[in-house]
């Protein structure tokens, strides 16, 4: 039986941040993951990393926020279209670096992972792979956790980062409870020569019989976002052989050999009722404590500001206080996330006819009226909260071109 203070399950982006803030604290620990270290994570997934979380990052390794920024892309083009026709535009200047960190990075959710698995080696982090947590059992004085080869663990505390399935949450009897919206979206990879630098939400799309479909790019390619209708059939309209018929319609003409990744996701909006177990002592952070939908972006990066809390709170000489701090303010923060993550929900999927009416209304005055436009233009992402401290700031125009499903 290994001996170690904090063992982290899940070698995700926020089970990695998680070990790295731990370092950054003087804590040791142990990361057991699930894969095989040579396992290859599908999709693009989560690509716009905010400001917030390229601080924090920085901040518990030197250089990582830095090498995130190098390696993404910072797009400054946001427009919004309604049935073929522009209602929103902006264009921002190029980054000029006055701040410590770009408004924010876009790049492969693994690419993020590679950049924090270098320094979770660099910081000393121990990640042992093929290691799947199969059960827990907290006690007074600690965790002792089981893996399926039957190896046995005895830790202090126990992070979990594992996942929107997690095991630990089962196990340690925490539910998890929201709603999943009707209705699915098809995500598309497309593999790009150059990168296209705007970001565009298109509004009931005349080539899509007026489906909402977002373009994002990010280093190396774009991701193509549809919401299906109501009667759609995932089998039927995102097989490759559908999403080969209906994308030129939307991006123009693509090799098939561009397409490199095809998923469906449903909007999800599920909290775990409580971050911290009975005793104190197993810590839920990211997609084992909420689940939001990838618009607004605050899927991992609210993980990376949990991960931050669950580690300032484990190093903390007031420990148990520390950790129900940790509990309470992290689920405010999933709570107000998810509200924001609800308002927009409602704005791309408007149930009634008067909202549906206030949208084609608003497209119609935006040329003359340009705040109808900026309202399009934000809506389908929600309000942008600060996901650092989980308290919510309104989405500004002038700050940065974020605020979207990035
Ligand atoms: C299409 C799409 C776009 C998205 N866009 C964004 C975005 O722009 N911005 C954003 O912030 N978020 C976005 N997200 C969400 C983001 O991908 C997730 O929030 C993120 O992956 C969650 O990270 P995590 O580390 O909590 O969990 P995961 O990435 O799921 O990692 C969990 C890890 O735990 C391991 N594991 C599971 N069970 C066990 C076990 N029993 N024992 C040991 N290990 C285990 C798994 O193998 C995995 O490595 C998007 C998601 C999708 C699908």
């Amino acid at each position: 039986m290994g001996e170690t203070p904090v063992l982290v399950v899940g070698a995700g982006p926020v089970g990695l941040a998680t070990a790295l803030a731990l370092r950054a604290r003087d804590v040791p620990v142990v990361v057991l993951e699930a894969e095989s270290h040579d396992r290859i994570r599908p999709g693009s997934r989560a690509l716009y990393v905010h400001r917030d979380s390229l601080k924090l990052l920085e901040s518990m390794r030197g250089g990582v926020g830095k090498r995130l920024v190098a390696r993404g892309i910072l797009w400054n083009v946001r427009r919004t279209l309604f049935r073929g026709r522009e209602v929103y535009a902006r264009t921002y200047p190029p980054y000029q670096g006055k701040e410590d960190m770009p408004p924010f990075t876009s790049l492969r959710q693994t690419d993020t992972e590679r950049i924090l698995l270098d320094a979770c080696a660099q910081s000393g982090v121990a990640v042992h792979w093929d290691s799947e947590v199969t059960s827990i059992a907290p006690d007074a004085t600690g965790v002792t956790v089981t893996t399926a080869s039957g190896a046995s663990w005895r830790a202090s505390h126990v992070v979990a980062a594992d996942g929107a399935r997690s095991t630990v949450r089962k196990k340690a009897g925490i539910g998890l409870h929201g709603s999943t919206a009707d209705g699915f979206h098809v995500v598309v990879d497309i593999s790009d020569e150059g990168p296209r630098l705007e970001r565009v939400f298109h509004y009931r799309h005349p080539a899509m019989n007026g489906r909402h479909v977002l373009t994002v790019p990010y280093t190396g390619g774009f991701q193509v976002d549809l919401q299906c209708a109501a009667d759609d059939k995932p089998d039927e309209i995102a097989s490759p052989e559908a999403v080969r018929a209906w994308l030129p319609g939307v991006i123009g003409a693509v090799q098939e050999d561009r397409i490199t990744w095809i998923s469906v996701y449903r909007f999800r909006q599920l909290i775990a009722d409580s971050f911290v177990d009975a005793t104190g002592r197993v810590l839920l952070v990211g997609e084992a404590a909420h689940l939001f939908p990838p618009f607004g972006a605050r899927g991992m990066n609210s993980g990376f500001a949990d991960a931050d809390a669950a580690a300032t709170a484990v190093a903390s000489a007031n420990r148990d206080r520390a950790i129900a701090e940790f509990a309470t303010r992290r689920r405010a923060a999933a709570l107000s996330n998810s509200a924001a993550a609800g308002a927009a929900l409602k704005h791309m999927r408007p149930s009634g006819g008067v909202a549906r009416a206030r949208q084609l209304t608003a497209a119609r005055l935006a040329p003359l009226v340009p705040r109808f436009g900026a309202w399009l233009e934000r809506a389908p992402y929600g309000q942008v909260s600060t996901m650092v401290n989980g308290y919510q700031r309104a989405s500004s125009e002038s700050r940065s071109p974020c605020g979207c499903r990035h």
